[in-house]
């Protein structure tokens, strides 16, 4: 006897609706995508209890005449694709033509429509997929669709929804997305009654990030240069992103379409990883809003009914253009942040800049006592500076001292990192202003140096900026032509367990790029024969299991990411440089000076930040003197 049988065109629909409705956030994507394929420029969407009991999302888009009304509900039905071919190249985001019917089949379900110009519109009835009345209706032209009690039918499904609150975020994080975007539709959404947002049209995506996610978000985000993907063969890369510093402990704002929809998707998301890479701390993902376009017969998008997943016909090329993209708007924050820090002794008046209202403030500024000299205390540190140091300069300049990296017997500066500062090395650690830069007063706590400048208070995590600085050199140096290293006087064994001694082996050339030779004797024996001129380790065997154990785990965790230069560097100098080192004067002049000139200089390689401007605004705040 056959067993099999055809569905009935209900079952069928509710075993789609599995897919395609999972919770009532689902409904208002499917439904406003809907809208917005539809032309619309404005959508009203309305909750209640979390989209469970009521969704209703009125447009006023092109609507439907009674025929379509009808065939919209019948599964497979679409006006957006009509062969194999259009699969190819999507550009609408509805194409399934599976979500009205299977919506349908799971709630009490009420479309009314009607085309601009038409005389009258069309209501459509359904209840749990059984069409239960056709009539006249459709007040304006547009359609409304409301759906009530999801699931009713199905009380297996509705056990699975969580509570209303859980929905009601949901279904807005799903509006959110939506409205982002489509920044030129007006959204408004009402949630139990009560206006959840209203959004006007708006003239660009800042000005919905703006009306969505208030104006200090607004305030904190980079918009990436037209230029950075300019290279990138049919793909473009727009939109914002969080400049250093913004980043949250969820991806709940790394928001990314593509080609209008919005997609969560690893290669992006590497791509942005590796974007940000040392300007991101550990744990903490990017704030972006960003706008991939790109041929969408690049794309298949047709890999989940719910169409968030995508699959890229070649990923490297995604993702090489969105780290151009992240760099390139990284970067561009260079000037705003050097002129926030901008050198300059005295408190204000100030030039009229008008930037930030700490700034206007300034122009008009409380009669603040001359700057005082310096009564914080400077570290006096032995003449010949700590060794280590990175930055300890000699009292005289030593005969013949060359600042040549592969001189490593040159004493104080072991490695200096940028050859175009090394005047302020050789000037006499004389007190008061150094003139045409920051004003040093002193050192908190052997790690935090104080100096002053045109703003008020800057602080710098001493510690931060040795890194950055110390990083990008060490970046430039292994692309070029390696790290200088010195030989040691009685080169080291060092055995390691087999994982480690793999790992080394693999990537031996690396380490010597980074200035580390070993030599392998076999069976998890190795022979160092010389360490990265900066690196004054007591215990190098102990340092290298440390280096080791490092660059493994980080690998380990971001599977994915590729072991560069930049990983090793990060590594190498987090091992070169100690926050209390002691360091004077012209040294930490020099040290703001190069850190000024590095690529991204707000952070050090882990992303922590370097320095901190504390505003005479903030100040007059914190000691009541205005409001
Ligand atoms: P898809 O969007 O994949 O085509 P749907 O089931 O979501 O499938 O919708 C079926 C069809 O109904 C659409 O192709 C469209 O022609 C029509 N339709 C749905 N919603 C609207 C709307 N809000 N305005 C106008 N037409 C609509
Ligand atoms: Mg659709």
């Amino acid at each position: 006897m056959s067993r099999i049988r055809l569905l009935s065109e209900e079952v069928a629909s509710q075993v789609a609706a599995g897919e395609v409705v999972e919770r009532p956030a689902a409904v208002v994507k499917e439904l406003v995508e809907n809208s917005i394929d539809a032309r619309s420029t404005r959508i009203e969407v309305l909750t209640r209890r979390g989209g469970i009991s009521l969704i209703r999302v009125t447009d006023n888009g092109v609507g439907m005449d009674r025929d379509d009304a009808l065939l919209c509900l019948e599964r497979h039905a679409t006006s957006k694709i009509r062969s194999g071919e259009d699969l190819a190249a999507i550009h609408t985001l509805g194409f399934r033509g599976e979500a009205l019917p299977s919506i349908a089949s799971v709630s009490r379900f009420r479309l009314s429509t009607r085309e601009h110009g038409a005389l009258a519109g069309t209501e459509v009835l359904v209840a749990g997929g059984k069409m239960e009345t056709v009539r006249d209706g459709g007040d304006a032209p547009g359609t409304q669709i409301e759906v009530r009690s999801l699931f009713y039918n199905l009380p297996a499904r509705r056990k699975f929804l969580r509570t209303e609150a859980t929905e009601a975020s949901h279904v807005e994080h799903q509006l959110h997305l939506l409205a982002l975007g489509h920044p030129a539709i007006s959204f408004v959404h009402l949630q139990d009654d009560r206006i959840a947002f209203q959004l006007a049209p708006a003239a660009s995506l800042l000005e919905r990030i703006r009306d969505l996610s208030g104006p200090a978000l607004a305030a904190e985000l980079l918009e990436i240069p037209e230029s950075a993907t300019a290279g990138c063969e049919g793909i473009r890369v727009t939109g914002y992103i969080g400049r250093v510093g913004v980043s949250r402990s969820t991806r709940q704002q790394q928001v990314c379409f593509l080609n209008g929809r919005a997609v969560e998707n690893i290669t992006i998301s590497q791509g942005l990883r590796e974007g940000y890479h040392t300007a991101l701390m550990k744990g903490q993902h990017p704030v972006t809003f960003l706008f991939i376009e790109m041929d969408p017969a690049a794309v298949d998008v047709n890999v989940h009914p719910a169409k968030r997943e995508v699959r890229f016909r070649s990923p490297s090329e995604i993702r090489q253009a969105v780290i151009l993209a992240v760099r390139a708007a990284l970067e561009s924050d260079r000037t705003r942040w050097s002129a926030e820090f901008r050198p300059g002794p005295a408190p204000a008046p100030l030039p009229a800049r008008g930037e930030s209202p700490e700034m206007q403030h300034a122009q008009t500024p409380l009669p603040l006592p001359e700057p005082a000299r310096p009564t914080l205390a400077i570290p006096q540190p032995p003449a010949t500076g700590p060794a280590g140091s990175l930055y300890a300069a000699p009292q005289q300049p030593a005969p013949g001292r060359t600042d040549a990296p592969d001189s490593p017997q040159s004493p104080g500066t072991p490695w200096a990192p940028s050859p175009a500062h090394q005047e302020p090395l050789e000037q006499p650690p004389a007190p008061g202003p150094v003139p045409e830069t920051f004003r040093f007063l002193g050192v908190l706590g052997k790690l935090y140096v104080l100096m002053e400048n045109a703003s008020g208070l800057v602080l710098v995590d001493q510690h931060a900026a040795h890194e950055r600085i110390l990083f990008e050199e060490m970046q430039r140096r292994m692309e070029q032509q390696g790290v200088p290293s010195q030989r040691l006087l009685l080169p080291l064994t060092l055995q390691l367990g087999p994982k480690d001694a793999d790992w080394v082996e693999r990537n031996m050339e690396l380490l010597e790029r980074a200035g580390i030779a070993l030599e392998g004797f076999g069976a998890g024996t190795f022979k160092i024969d010389s360490l990265p001129i900066f690196i004054k380790a007591e215990d190098p065997a102990q340092l290298l299991h440390d280096i080791i154990d490092d660059l493994r785990e980080t690998t380990l965790q971001g599977a994915r990411l590729r072991l560069g230069h930049d990983l090793i560097a990060k590594t190498v100098c987090r091992h070169a440089v100690k926050a209390n080192d002691t360091l004077r004067e012209p040294e930490l002049t020099k040290l703001v000076e190069d850190l000024l000139a590095c690529e991204l200089p707000y952070c050090c390689p882990h992303g922590r930040p370097t320095m901190i401007q504390l505003s005479y605004g903030e100040l007059e705040r914190k000691f009541g003197r205005r409001a």
